[in-house]
């Protein structure tokens, strides 16, 4: 059998890969201290239905060596959420010392386990290359720009929603997005010549930015936000 992932030859797939990592449920485990486990809701914006489990969701997706490998960049990024390493201004706040591969390769990843478990999620084309940003160490922040927005309102659904990658659209490029513990990630995908604005708040090689938004609005007012927010990171 051959991985989809690193095209290896492997007697059998790991069991249970989670699509997102398994610590982005703990909030909502922990939410609820009573015997009986809470009962997830996973919303498919792709196939707009709601599909309900007892636990996080996990397939068989790729095989035992990916899966640790996997697993690194997983326990990274929580971490780097948890150290809370945050610089503070009006609009965004700043992220210090990050790994910017590690970062970058959690995000595609997320969306590649997604892919995997879907089987429908990124034509060849895209599926091969954001593969081949995760596999290989290319550095390039250019040609998938990624975008990173902190949900600070508390009553908001996607504070502690969940929301597995599905594809969207802001203004007129094409974006994958996913969200976990507040925070909502999106890696613009369509080929075409990215804006100026996305080049200024996308996660760069040396600066991961965070745009700071009061709750998750409709895609029209989430453009001017984000437009905003460019022209104050510029200065
Ligand atoms: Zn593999």
């Amino acid at each position: 059998m051959i991985c989809p992932l690193c095209n290896k030859n492997v007697k059998e797939l790991h069991k249970r890969s989670h699509i997102l990592p398994d610590n982005v449920y703990q909030k909502i485990y922990n939410k609820n201290p009573s015997k009986e486990k809470p009962r997830l809701s996973e919303i498919n914006f792709q196939n707009k239905k709601s599909i309900k489990a007892q636990t996080g969701f996990y397939g068989k997706i790729m095989c035992s060596e990916c899966e640790r490998k996997s697993q690194n960049y997983d326990d990274y990024f929580h971490k780097l959420l948890k150290d809370k390493n945050i610089k503070e201004y009006t609009k965004y706040s700043e992220i210090l010392n990050f790994n910017f591969k590690k970062t970058q390769k959690y995000i595609v990843l997320c969306i590649l386990r997604e892919h995997l478990y879907q089987k429908k999620l990124l034509n060849k084309n895209y599926f091969n290359r954001l593969k081949n940003l995760y596999l290989n160490d290319i550095n390039d922040d250019e040609t998938f720009p990624i975008i990173i927005i902190r949900i600070l309102k508390n009553n908001d659904l996607f504070k502690y929603g969940i929301c597995p990658p599905y594809w969207d659209r802001i203004g007129d490029h094409r974006v994958i997005r996913f969200s976990h513990d507040g925070f909502d990630f999106v890696t613009f995908i369509s080929s075409h010549k990215k804006t100026l604005w996305v080049k200024n708040i996308r996660l760069k090689k040396d600066q991961f930015i965070m745009i700071n938004i009061k709750n998750r609005t409709d895609t029209r007012s989430f453009k001017k936000i984000l437009k905003t927010a460019s022209k104050i990171i510029k200065k």
